[in-house]
């Protein structure tokens, strides 16, 4: 299987939440690994650049001032189908109808608030690092 990057973002409402830390156990409990993290107070250009490509969408202006209401934490993720693996644990984008056990069920309260982000493809992870990652803070680990 091949070993993919992915971006994870733990939104304003997790990191409010101080689950941080039992958002990370679960990305090592499933075998991803953090080679790059920060947290980030985004500001409204860093949101609306990120989410471009929602930006026709009813919900693009509540989505920019929640993923500017408080800090977030960004992470990369390595490890075998990690952009996959990811969108797992993840869950479903509305938490009411993701499966138990995944962050969104566990930690999110509504389909705009939904606690994590995730790239949903191989493309758009490389895009996402390199909007918020330069190449030199990722860390390759040693296996
Ligand atoms: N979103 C929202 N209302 C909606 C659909 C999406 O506020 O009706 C927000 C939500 O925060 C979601 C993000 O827009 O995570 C991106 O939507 P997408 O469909 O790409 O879902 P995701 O990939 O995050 O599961």
């Amino acid at each position: 299987m091949a070993i993919e990057r992915t971006i994870s973002i733990i939104k304003p409402d997790a990191v409010a939440k101080n689950v941080i830390g039992e958002i990370y156990s679960r990305f090592e409990k499933a075998g991803l690994t953090v080679v790059a993290s920060k947290m980030k107070q985004l500001s409204q250009a860093d949101a609306e650049g990120f989410y471009a490509v929602h930006k026709e969408r009813p919900f693009f202006n509540d989505l920019v001032s929640f993923m500017t209401s408080g800090p977030v934490m960004i992470q990369v993720l390595e490890g075998e189908n990690a952009v996959l693996k990811n969108r797992e644990l993840m869950g479903a984008t509305n938490p009411s109808e993701a499966d138990a056990g995944t962050i969104r069920a566990d930690f999110a309260q509504s389909i705009d608030e939904n606690a994590v982000h995730g790239s949903d493809s191989l493309e758009n992870a490389n895009i996402e690092t390199e909007y918020f990652f330069a190449k030199e803070e990722l860390c390759p680990r040693l296996r």
